[in-house]
């Protein structure tokens, strides 16, 4: 519903100050960079947007940190009528008095013009900090956001506070969480898991958007920690993400003579022969079946369901993978979108 884009999909747009992150968020999310080569990125100097492979094609709009964007010479109105969700980046190893301030200029901005666009912080780089002094900087930075919001009459606006770093799960999390406020079919796609997992034991069920990890849906059992952690591994030993991700650039667009195409992707594009797999791992039982081109669900299972029950689960995934066609038609398409 917040999105007008004429595609309909929702957009996401990535702010913050200079240096706080938003460069080396996007690449490890989406372009797998690893985290340790952002210390060699250049800093945003310029807006860039970026069209995503994946079922969403979302778009990260990279703002330099200096910009005024309420500068009249910008043309606020083209830039938020069309996204769902502002993600507003904040360096919490740095001193943080600024980015508040113009966040809360942002907010009140938005508040007023754009009220249904959700703003998702990201208390960013909690990598480097104690315990002790994270909790209290979260909390310092929530309360600094609040206090302003409640003093302008805006107790209820759809503000939400995450802690990320690029060097653990915990951006992967936080953007699978912004995503899902996004997809207005995410009630039906957990009922569907929620059915699935009660149908066949299983613990957990997560849908992944294969090339960024980001899990656009899981069924609505209590999340155990750890749980996202062994199914997002999982993706990377099963399936070459950089392959898919190379699949689906534009340039790639004529069809049959890549050769470099792994044979996993070929099969993937034909739903008959979707990859499937099931393996043991430690303790638990590891399921992964590619839905669609962008799509896979991974379900993890204790140590008391025995490889046998397969033919059950597959049967059921089966049912499940029917009903989401009719969720996602768009992402049935397998020539890639064309590019803005
Ligand atoms: P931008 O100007 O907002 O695009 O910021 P950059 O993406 O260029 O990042 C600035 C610096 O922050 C780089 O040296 C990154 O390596 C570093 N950085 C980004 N994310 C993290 C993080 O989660 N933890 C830590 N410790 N450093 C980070």
């Amino acid at each position: 519903p917040n999105s007008k884009a004429g595609d309909g999909k929702p957009r996401l747009l990535l702010m913050g100050q200079r240096r706080s992150g938003k460069s080396s968020i996007s690449s490890v999310v989406f372009h797998k960079l690893p985290p340790s080569e952002t210390l060699y990125l250049e800093t945003t100097t310029r807006i860039k947007k970026e069209s995503m492979h994946s079922f969403m094609d979302f778009q990260v709009w990279d703002f330099p940190g200096h910009l005024d964007y309420f500068d009249p010479a910008f043309d606020v109105d083209n830039i938020f009528e069309e996204i769902g969700a502002l993600i507003w980046v904040i360096d919490a190893q740095d001193e943080y008095l600024e980015a508040i301030m113009r966040l809360n200029t942002t907010i009140l901005n938005l508040q007023h013009s754009y009220p249904n666009i959700n703003v998702e912080v990201f208390v960013h780089k909690v990598d480097g900090l104690s315990e002790d002094y994270k909790g209290d900087t979260f909390r310092d930075i929530i309360q600094r956001v609040q206090d302003e919001l409640s003093d302008h009459g805006y107790e209820n606006a759809p503000v939400s506070f995450y802690q990320t770093s690029i060097y653990d799960h915990s951006i992967f999390e936080a953007f699978s969480k912004v995503i899902q406020k996004l997809i207005p079919q995410l009630p039906t796609l957990e009922a569907l898991l929620n059915s699935l997992c009660s149908t066949c034991h299983i613990e957990k069920a997560y849908l992944f958007d294969i090339m960024s990890k980001i899990y656009i849906a899981t069924d609505t059992s209590p999340t155990d920690i750890g749980s996202y952690e062994i199914c997002s591994d999982y993706i990377d030993v099963v399936i070459d993400v950089s392959e898919i991700y190379g699949w689906d650039r534009p340039d790639d667009n004529d069809e049959k003579d890549d050769t470099s195409h792994s044979e996993i992707i070929e099969i993937g594009n034909n739903d008959a022969e979707s990859l499937i797999t099931m393996e043991r791992k430690g303790n638990n039982y590891l399921y992964l079946r590619e839905i669609n081109k962008y799509l896979a669900l991974i379900c993890l299972m204790g140590d008391d369901s025995p490889a046998e029950k397969k033919a059950v689960i597959d049967y059921n995934v089966g049912v499940f993978q029917a009903a989401l066609k009719q969720v996602f038609p768009r992402a049935e398409r397998d020539v890639p979108l064309p590019e803005e």
